[in-house]
């Protein structure tokens, strides 16, 4: 058997020494001929590997490098070094794969998220990486397990739709047809996608919800957790054309009792990364300091990334109504001196990132739930409110990031529903399938979105969405 390693966060966790073991992993630097920091990616920290002065010939010395792999085995002894309790004494050193020193990209100094966006296939070999994929990895647990302990069940929605009034955002198309205009075309000119794969036209998905709308009409509760696709031309820190999204949805629930779920949601996935991963916290909570220190003393922020997660963890979440949010958007400071970008002058128009922000930041200084908003600005299967204006909405708003949730309690009655449709030019025919969900048992029922990179956002700190997803998307760039 080839893989009888220990991974070195466990033998690091341990008190035992002077006992034999045979580690695996990359060279992250290699000094004096004598030390390598060895990393196994299974924890931030190193492993320091000391092959004694004699122990290896010229030829192997020459190929400890940077990034190089090797198995080493040896006696695990206290170490003598700072910043370490154990270490390795080798008695033998094997290089697994070479890496040539003048090539290999990462060097043993500081890069910048930048350029290490650029060799993303690289970026995992560092300890800012590192970090967010352990923790991201936690949050993915973290959600399936809070779920699971509350009986959800886990419902994979397609990720091909032939559904394209999700109403979501811009959708991509899926299509096996040429594209050099050889494609069949009907009388009128048009192309007939009859002839296409699936013989209709078909997107990617932008959100499962309404797939998973019927799903609750059978388990009552259920959430998916899967990949998202839109082709929205945004190129902020806060948007990708393909994201991941959690989507609970739950049967005999009204707008309350959302916000309730999503706000014990977020709490218990922040609880379990600071639970276990309170090193790689640490670590890119350090990090985060060390870059506001390139910040004036008036933008850094009060709180460090552990004491602003502990923060949002222990205190309620600020709820109040989209009126309620543009009546102290109107009146404050910022917007009489115009410094918004956009102005809030009147109820009805959609709070921009900067609202949201201002809210979140400035206002209130904690996680905030929006709830009720004008129809207009919202999709058609909300459900409406007595007013006539307003609809059952809710967004939750974080700080640093501004909307990480969507959601709403659904609208159950069919002729409200269709109404709905029908005013905002929605082809009731495309969704008579969901439709059916109105006209056989209906029940209240509600549901939301969350982004789950804005999340990972959330608790590492990063200020680039395109940094917590392993290989990111976004206009311009499908790179790897
Ligand atoms: P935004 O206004 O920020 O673009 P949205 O209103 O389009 O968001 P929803 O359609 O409600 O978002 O999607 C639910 C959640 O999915 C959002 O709250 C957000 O966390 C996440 N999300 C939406 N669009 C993106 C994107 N392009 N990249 C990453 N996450 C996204
Ligand atoms: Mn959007």
């Amino acid at each position: 058997m080839f893989n009888q390693r220990i991974k070195i966060k466990e033998l690091l966790s341990g008190e035992k020494t002077d006992y034999t073991v045979t580690v695996m992993g990359w060279v992250r630097s290699f000094r004096n001929n004598q030390f390598i920091a060895l990393n196994d990616g299974s924890t931030q920290h190193n492993l320091q590997v000391v092959a004694e002065l004699g122990l290896l010939n010229d030829e192997t010395l020459k190929r400890i490098t940077t990034g190089a792999c090797i198995k080493a085995t040896g006696n695990v002894v206290a170490s003598l070094g700072k910043g370490q309790k154990l270490e390795l004494k080798a008695t033998e050193v094997t290089i697994l794969g070479d890496s040539d020193a003048e090539k290999f990209p990462l060097q043993p100094k500081k890069h910048s998220l930048e350029f290490l966006r650029e060799i993303a296939h690289l970026r995992f070999r560092t300890n800012t990486f590192g970090a967010v994929f352990r923790i991201r990895h936690s949050l993915a647990f973290a959600v399936h397990q809070f779920f699971n302990e509350r009986g959800f069940v886990y419902i994979n929605t397609p990720i091909i739709t032939g559904s394209d009034a999700e109403g979501a955002g811009e959708m991509f198309r899926v299509t096996t047809l040429p594209l050099d205009g050889k494609a069949p075309k009907n009388k009128d000119g048009s192309i007939n996608f009859k002839e296409d794969f699936f013989g209709r036209e078909t997107n990617l998905t932008v959100s499962g919800q309404l797939e998973g709308e019927m799903a609750a009409m059978a388990f009552a509760d259920i959430y998916t957790f899967g990949p998202t696709f839109r082709a929205e031309n945004s190129n902020t820190t806060r948007h990708l054309a393909e994201f991941w999204m959690i989507e609970p949805e739950m049967a005999f629930y009204d707008l309350e009792d959302n916000a309730n779920l999503a706000e014990a949601f977020i709490k218990y996935i922040i609880r379990y990364a600071m639970e276990h991963n309170p090193e790689d916290l640490q670590f890119l909570s350090q990090r985060l300091e060390e870059e506001e220190k390139q910040k004036p003393q008036n933008e850094r922020s009060e709180l460090n990334l552990l004491q602003k997660l502990e923060f949002v963890v222990d205190n309620d979440f600020q709820r109040l109504t989209y009126t309620e949010a543009i009546d102290i958007l109107k009146d404050c400071n910022h917007n009489k001196k115009k410094k918004f970008q956009y102005l809030i002058d009147k109820w009805g128009v959609d709070l921009q990132s900067e609202h949201e922000r201002y809210l979140v930041e400035k206002h209130f200084k904690k996680p905030v739930i929006l709830t009720n908003y004008p129809k207009d600005i919202k999709a058609f299967y909300m459900r409406q409110n007595d007013d006539g204006n307003t609809v059952a909405a809710m967004d939750i708003l974080a700080p640093g990031i501004g909307e990480i949730v969507g959601g709403s309690q659904r609208e159950e009655r069919l002729d409200k529903l269709m109404n709905r449709m029908k005013e905002m030019n929605i082809p009731a025919e495309e969704l008579d399938w969901y439709l059916d969900s109105r006209r056989f048992g209906a029940c209240p029922h509600a549901g939301f979105g969350l982004g789950f990179e804005r999340m990972v956002q959330f608790v590492t700190g990063m200020t680039n969405i395109r940094d917590v997803i392993p290989f990111p998307r976004y206009p311009k760039s499908a790179a790897f």
